[in-house]
């Protein structure tokens, strides 16, 4: 649709106040340069529109003033701007432009295609062809200046687009424009970037910080004031001219703290800065105005008590990108403290737009420019050198791009560690000794399970617990290769020192029953568990997981059968009678002097209710006046009493009979509300075959899972197990047989 008369008269007007504020543009050949400029753009543009249905000539001219006004660029670059899309929007090539307006706007045009294009393409290719075009590019550092003009621009104006491309747009702006500006030191432009950034990408957090602002405005101007007060006396006396203004953070920046810290906005500390602009004439040179801020400093610190840590002098080392400042904080009224920053108006200035607008620019020609051949140098430094590329990315503080996230700990130090960590690998990283006894985290003050994935800015704590040992579901949810090795490290250590130990105690245990044991029997033995290595048996046997009761019939019943093939296992088990003989074989007095057997024909024992034994426990019993043995367990205090007083009284038990009943026990449980906890230890239970409950009790207070059960087993190798496997469920820390 051609423009109508109005469109014009309107197109003309922005383009008047274009010449107005581009005070670079100083003779009348300048002029002439970029009106031919901007009437190729306006003719060539005149029948596109933008999505507003504005002329799409508006766009360049604005991102034009931009160039000019807020980067502080000359007649090149403005008309680049201006001619920035002609190329990639209309039938004009780049040889038509350098036709036209020479080979260096062409380059700049052709240049500003090319970065559409790249940033066109997914995103893991994305970084590394923007670090190329940079590399090669950077010598035309206008090229990117530009391109931040035009982005600056598409998100002032954002609101028309679809909203499914305001998140695309907005999130790569903060991604990699917003660092890109604050990398050539156009402050301004990287926040007004970053503000507009979250303004689409989380609207809710935006408008709420905005509001936030607001509504404290009045109590902040009212502290700025009484805190600037002394500080505007004590320059007069001294006859320094300076402006002091109160300067409030970027929504993006409290936001960010916010969420790093993840604390609420009332908790922002620092929501402004307070800064000193000190004049001085024309003539004075740079390091006049560098002693004048460390003049300025010493006044300060006579008026507030300063922060021996929080000095950033970048005024005797400047930032790479060209800042100049110095940066004190002091304790201001009522206990806060308030960062002061110094600088010159031209320090000032540089901060702002970048030091571009300081380039004493001469047409035509490169290379007598020291800040802006500094400031490529420095950039080309960095892009070339192959080991700080990682810096270079990092300086990038891609989230979609990066492969590290911060963490910080409770102390507030950051640790790096890679995207998509887990709390246990988080944990692994702080030193294999925390990882190994890792059980749970406080991810930001609250309770979380080891496999939780951690996010950059979240704050955690591992809490550790000298019993617990690596387990091998963690191998599930280790997400870094360091990680995973060295819980299999852990995992293997762990099993062969258990080896070992099953190997010895199976030594032992032969030994002491007087058994000749070969390969042969080693082998049959492990089968009747099911075992197929003989590593995997002794593991099992050095971990207690079989226990050393469990195997001494097998063992003697093995042995028997190899002396005796025509005797019956519980026939050459009698006659052995483990060396004593056996109180149920006889009738009468039950002696302490022989080994009480528990099988399903005794009946003259009962279980201490005080201690609640079950089979597979170290138990003793104790012979009662009535000829009955009260089985307590080994450690329970009342039969340690008992024994203290009535040793002939206390009576070795053999507990043969393991099946046909059950034991009521009861166990604690206690862990991390997680999603389907509840489910998977009913589940469990229930299948279980030898396990069967009666009182399940669940309660859950904040984070904090606490259950009872009751329970009904055969013995204690059935509990044993259960309550393993019942670690094993994800938020489970710990599980405890009551007594
Ligand atoms: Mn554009």
């Amino acid at each position: 649709m051609a423009l109508t008369a109005e469109e014009q008269t309107y197109i003309e007007q922005l383009y008047d106040d274009l010449i107005k504020s581009a005070k670079r543009l100083k003779t009348d050949e300048d002029i002439a340069f970029v009106r031919k400029a901007f009437e190729l753009a306006n003719e060539a543009h005149s029948k596109m529109r933008r999505k507003s249905g504005e002329p799409y000539i508006i766009h360049p001219i604005a991102v034009a003033k931009i160039v000019a006004s807020e980067i502080g660029l000359g007649r090149k670059a403005i008309a680049s701007a201006l001619l920035h899309d002609v190329v990639e929007d209309t039938d004009y090539t780049v040889a038509d432009i350098e036709r036209m307006f020479g080979p260096k706007i062409a380059s700049i045009v052709e240049g500003l295609t090319k970065i559409s294009t790249i940033l066109d393409q997914d995103a893991s290719k994305q970084i590394e062809n923007f670090r190329k075009m940079l590399m090669t590019m950077s010598e035309d550092i206008r090229v990117i200046m530009i391109k931040l003009a035009d982005r600056l621009h598409n998100m002032r104006t954002l609101d028309s687009m679809p909203e499914y491309k305001q998140v695309k747009i907005a999130s790569e702006t903060s991604n990699v424009y917003a660092p890109l500006a604050e990398r050539l030191g156009l402050y301004s432009i990287k926040t007004e970037l970053e503000d507009l950034s979250l303004k689409f990408t989380n609207p809710i957090a935006y408008n709420e910080i905005s509001k936030k602002i607001n509504e404290t405005q009045i109590d902040r101007d009212k502290y700025i004031d009484d805190f600037i007060a002394p500080l505007k006396k004590i320059m007069d006396d001294n006859d320094i001219k300076c402006t002091i203004k109160g300067r409030m953070k970027s929504v993006y920046s409290i936001w960010r703290k916010m969420q790093k810290q993840n604390i609420p906005f009332e908790d922002v500390y620092d929501l402004f800065a307070i800064r000193i602009i000190f004049d001085h004439p024309d003539d004075i040179t740079d390091d006049k105005a560098r002693e004048t801020c460390y003049r300025i400093m010493s006044l300060i610190t006579n008026v507030y008590e300063y922060h021996p840590d929080r000095i950033r002098d970048w005024v005797k080392k400047p930032k790479p990108n060209g800042y100049e400042a110095l940066h004190v904080t002091v304790m201001g009224p009522q206990g806060r403290w308030v960062e002061i920053q110094i600088r010159s108006r031209k320090m000032d200035d540089i901060a702002e737009k970048g030091i571009a607008s300081h380039w004493k620019y001469k047409t035509g020609e490169k290379g007598n420019n020291p800040g802006l051949n500094s400031l490529i140098e420095n950039m080309k430094e960095t892009l070339s050198n192959s080991e700080s590329s990682f810096d270079f990315l990092d300086d990038f503080k891609l989230d979609i791009f990066t492969k590290e996230i911060h963490i910080f700990t409770p102390k507030g130090e950051i640790v790096d560690i890679p995207k998509g960590s887990t709390v246990i690998d988080f944990a692994y990283d702080i030193h294999t000794d925390v990882g190994n006894h890792a059980i749970a985290a406080k991810v930001n003050h609250k309770m979380a399970p080891l496999s939780q994935t951690l996010y950059s800015g979240d704050q955690v704590e591992i809490l550790t617990s000298r019993k617990q040992t690596p387990k091998i579901e963690w191998l599930n949810f280790a997400m870094s290769a360091r990680t995973k090795s060295l819980i299999k490290k852990a995992l293997k250590a762990d099993k062969s020192t258990d080896i070992d130990k099953g190997q010895r105690m199976f030594e032992k245990k032969q030994k002491e029953l007087n058994l000749c044991l070969d390969s042969k029997d080693i082998r049959h033995l492990r089968e009747k568990f099911d075992i197929n290595s003989d590593d995997e048996f002794f593991y099992q046997l050095g971990s207690g997981q079989i226990k050393e009761n469990d195997i001494t019939e097998i063992m003697t019943m093995l042995d028997s059968q190899k002396n005796t093939k025509q005797d019956g296992f519980f026939t050459k088990f009698w006659k052995l009678g483990m060396g004593k003989s056996n109180t149920n074989t006889k009738d009468g007095k039950i002696s302490h002097k022989d080994t009480f057997v528990i099988n399903d024909a005794e009946k003259r024992f009962s279980l201490a209710t005080c201690c609640n034994p079950i089979p597979g426990d170290e138990v003793v019993g104790y012979i009662t006046p009535t000829n009955m043995v009260i089985v307590h367990k080994k450690d329970c205090p009342e039969l340690k009493g008992l024994a203290a007083t009535h040793g002939e009284k206390i009576v070795t038990i053999e507990w043969e009979s393991y099946k046909g009943k059950s034991y009521e026990v009861q166990i604690n449980i206690e862990g991390i509300d997680h999603l389907g906890l509840v489910y998977n230890i009913t589940k469990l239970i229930s299948q279980e075959a030898n396990v069967n409950s009666n009182m399940l009790h669940f309660e859950t207070k904040g984070e904090i899972f606490t259950g009872k059960i009751n329970l009904f087993v055969q013995n204690k190798y059935n509990l044993d197990n259960l309550i393993r496997r019942m670690l094993e469920i994800e938020g489970v820390i710990k599980v405890t047989r009551c007594e």
